[in-house]
């Protein structure tokens, strides 16, 4: 392993269990040197998330729901009384009502518009800033957003919407902290196997036509997005900000499934 984020800390928001795309991230940062503090969503999680944090040295570990602002404040607060300033920050926080994640985008409802953008979107936005505020020797931080932003996927619904309202505030935000040398960028990541994913109705289909259908010919790994979270947040990524790259076997670049697919 390389020690390419040696002497850097940073905030990874979204674990929930192993499977979790910010596990993946986190794991990665820690094997190449990096410092790490995390937080869950509640005490359920945080049976789960305390383990993987102790697993890479972490022992800053902080209940935070983004609905509730103190909680975010309180994390930030943290961080600044033990370190000062930190160098990265994760952001892989989704949450959507099931029940709209299935059937047509038209019958989504108000309530479950604003609860969207709010989680999945605007506490990007929030936590950015706090986290910008404490990136004082510059910093790098990314988000997790997938191609239903800008395609049409059976079920995502409002979830695409919010993502790419998600995708935006990247550009916004790489805008507003590039001057402080603070790069802002997201990771498109194919479709895994979390908690958050099932949440999609027919998850499983949409995963295996991806699986048949992707350049590659299959999924992509945690270890994968991982990698492309060490290249975004580490000083390899330091000329690129407010993108949003693709980690997804090449799925995206595609319009229609290869012939001799459809001749079988
Ligand atoms: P996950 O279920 O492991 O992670 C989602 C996280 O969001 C959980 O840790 C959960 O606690 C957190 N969260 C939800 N509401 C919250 C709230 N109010 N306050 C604080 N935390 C809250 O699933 P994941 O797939 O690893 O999701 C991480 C990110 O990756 C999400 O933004 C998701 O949309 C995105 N993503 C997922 C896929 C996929 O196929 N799984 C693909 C592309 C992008």
């Amino acid at each position: 392993m390389t020690q390419l984020m040696a002497g850097k800390r940073g905030l990874i928001m979204g674990v929930a269990n192993n499977h979790s795309i910010a596990w993946g991230i986190a794991k990665m940062l820690a094997d190449h040197g990096a410092e790490l503090a995390f937080t869950h969503q509640g005490a359920s999680m945080e049976r789960r998330v305390r383990p993987l944090a102790e697993s890479v040295g972490s022992s800053i570990v902080m209940d935070c729901d983004v609905e509730d602002i103190a909680s975010v404040d309180a994390v930030f607060d943290t961080l600044k009384s033990e370190w000062g300033s930190i160098d990265f920050f994760v952001h892989a926080v989704a949450f959507s009502d099931k029940n709209e994640l299935a059937g047509r985008f038209a019958d989504t409802s108000r309530g479950n518009f604003t609860r969207t953008m709010t989680i999945s979107c605007f506490s990007f936005v929030e936590t950015a800033k706090r986290a910008a505020a404490l990136m004082t020797d510059g910093g790098s931080m990314v988000t997790l957003t997938y191609d239903g932003s800008q395609r049409v996927m059976p079920n995502y619904n409002v979830m695409g919407v919010a993502k790419a309202a998600l995708e935006a505030s990247v550009r916004y935000l790489a805008t507003d902290f590039g001057r402080d040398a603070i790069r802002v960028n997201a990771i498109s990541a194919g479709p895994m196997r979390t908690l958050a994913g099932a949440g999609v109705a027919d998850a499983r289909l949409m995963f295996n036509f991806q699986k048949q259908h992707a350049p590659l010919g299959r999924t992509v790994t945690l270890d994968e997005v991982g990698g492309a979270g060490l290249y975004l947040l580490s000083d390899l990524g330091s000329g690129v900000t407010g993108e949003v790259h693709y980690v997804d076997s090449g799925y995206n670049t595609i319009s229609m499934p290869r012939l001799e697919a459809l001749k079988t």
